[in-house]
């Protein structure tokens, strides 16, 4: 009872939490502070720090291939950005001993950063929904996951609002790629 109680407030905190970002963004009220990075070592700490998260549900988190270049970004919008990507490769993994891996690549007028995961897959039907506030794929799934279907939408509304774009495809053989990009200048 205990437990279900924890796992009721957990999901009623991240709830709040969602909503308290998305009143941010769309008010305006979400300031970005846009500063020079150097990406990989962004990317690196954001990688680090969701390692124990992985690790937990045994999942092998790693980033592998990283370009070397400098972005000018909000470095916390990046950081909430990639994390939501990555908590959810990991939590909808489906069995243990899969991998989540982030990778860069320096294009001609933005880098692109892309979270691969080998976990269930989404179906393509979904693909242009999936961003929409409370889009689940199996809302029995993710329920039980404690998601509530916002942590897309925001990813969406940040990284448009750091002048990127998002998407995201299958994997092969199996899984997702959920890529955004952040542009050069
Ligand atoms: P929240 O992020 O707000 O806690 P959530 O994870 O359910 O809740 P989103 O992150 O917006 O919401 O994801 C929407 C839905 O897309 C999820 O409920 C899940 O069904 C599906 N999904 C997202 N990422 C993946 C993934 N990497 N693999 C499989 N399904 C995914
Ligand atoms: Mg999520």
């Amino acid at each position: 009872f205990v437990d279900a109680t924890l796992r009721h407030a957990e999901r009623l905190s991240n709830l709040v939490s969602d909503l308290l970002d998305i009143s941010k963004i769309e008010s305006g009220r979400y300031e970005q502070e846009a500063g020079w990075i150097d990406l990989t070592s962004a990317v690196t700490s954001i990688v680090d720090d969701m390692k124990p998260l992985a690790s937990e549900r045994g999942v092998v988190l790693t980033a592998d291939d990283l370009a070397p270049v400098d972005v000018l970004v909000d470095v916390k919008a990046l950081d909430q950005v990639l994390t939501n990507l990555i908590q959810n490769a990991v939590k909808y993994a489906h069995e243990k001993g899969v991998r989540v891996w982030v990778r860069t690549a320096v294009r001609k007028k933005d880098v692109k950063i892309c979270v691969l995961d080998e976990g269930p897959g989404i179906p393509k039907i979904h693909h242009n929904r999936i961003f929409e506030r409370f889009y689940r794929v199996d809302a029995g799934r993710s329920k039980h996951m404690g998601g509530t279907g916002l942590g897309l939408s925001i990813v969406k509304h940040l990284v448009g609002s750091m002048g990127g774009s998002v998407g995201l495809h299958l994997n092969e053989p199996v899984g997702t790629v959920f890529w955004f990009t952040v542009p050069r200048f």
